[in-house]
């Protein structure tokens, strides 16, 4: 159970996010969803916690932005005076051959898949390194961890999140501070909504367990992680993809 803790989830007003979110709050946590542009989502994920009688609040936050990120945490630290989770979940894809990949499309991807995620651990670690206590998750890929073709930019930005868990992990592990990531395989996302009939196929065939995730999937590992339970788990990279990458 994870009653009265603060978390922070990033990205949460839809997919993997919203899923994390609405079962934090269902473990009793007090849940800031952040989102950047789908405020409407944001509200229904607000609404359906809010309905099952747990804590929420919302706050708008572009993640790739260093001074976005700075805002959003200390009206967290002001309103509640602490923070004990963080969920690194916000991502985006923008695919394409290396060959033809233009450097805005890089830029973007890894602003906002990794540098996100450096933001945000700067600004939370501090709260946590004062409480010696915190709970930090980092969403990353199977992309990150076997690579990808046609996925430079995604593949390099969340393998950069292993890297950065692992580090994270042994600089904040004297404080009583966890770092974990999850490397969710083909989950039934928005993100993966986009792929032809033909690619899911022949993504399926790679799945041992022969289907896509559910967002749940990763959800629940993302609250045994937050969770007491997971006290002497840290710096692991935790793969929740059927099987795909043995
Ligand atoms: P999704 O359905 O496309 O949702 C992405 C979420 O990230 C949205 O809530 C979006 O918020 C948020 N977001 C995007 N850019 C942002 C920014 N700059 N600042 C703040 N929030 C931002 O994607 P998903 O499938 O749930 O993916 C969630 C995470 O899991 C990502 O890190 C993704 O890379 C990872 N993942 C997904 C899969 C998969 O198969 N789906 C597999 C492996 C890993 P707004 O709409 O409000 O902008």
């Amino acid at each position: 159970m994870l009653k009265g803790k603060i978390a922070v989830v990033t990205g949460a007003s839809r997919g993997i996010g919203r899923a994390i979110a609405v079962k934090l709050a269902a473990e009793g946590a007090v849940v800031i969803i952040n989102y950047n542009r789908s405020k409407d989502e944001a509200e229904k994920v607000k609404e359906q916690i809010e309905a099952s009688g747990g804590q929420v609040k919302l706050i708008q936050c572009n993640v790739a932005s260093f001074e976005s990120c700075e805002k959003m945490f200390e009206e967290v630290m002001k309103e509640f005076g602490r923070i004990d989770i963080l969920v690194n979940n916000a991502g985006i894809t923008k695919d394409g051959l290396l060959m033809k990949m233009s450097e805005d499309d890089f830029d973007a991807v890894v602003d906002t898949n990794l540098k996100g995620a450096f933001h945000c651990i700067r600004f939370v670690s501090r709260a946590m390194i004062r409480q010696r206590s915190g709970r930090i998750i980092n969403i990353s890929s199977v992309s990150g961890v076997l690579g990808n073709a046609g996925q430079a930019n995604y593949a390099a930005s969340k393998a950069g999140i292993i890297g950065l868990t692992k580090t994270m992990a042994r600089e904040l592990a004297s404080r009583g501070i966890t770092v974990n990531g999850i490397a969710p395989g083909f989950v039934d996302t928005e993100m993966t909504q986009v792929l032809s009939d033909e690619v899911k196929e022949a993504a399926t065939k790679q799945i041992p367990l022969g289907r896509f995730g559910k967002p749940e999937d990763i959800a629940n590992m993302a609250a045994y992680l937050a969770s007491e339970k997971a006290a002497y788990i840290t710096g692991q990279i935790i793969s929740v993809d059927g099987g795909m990458a043995i």
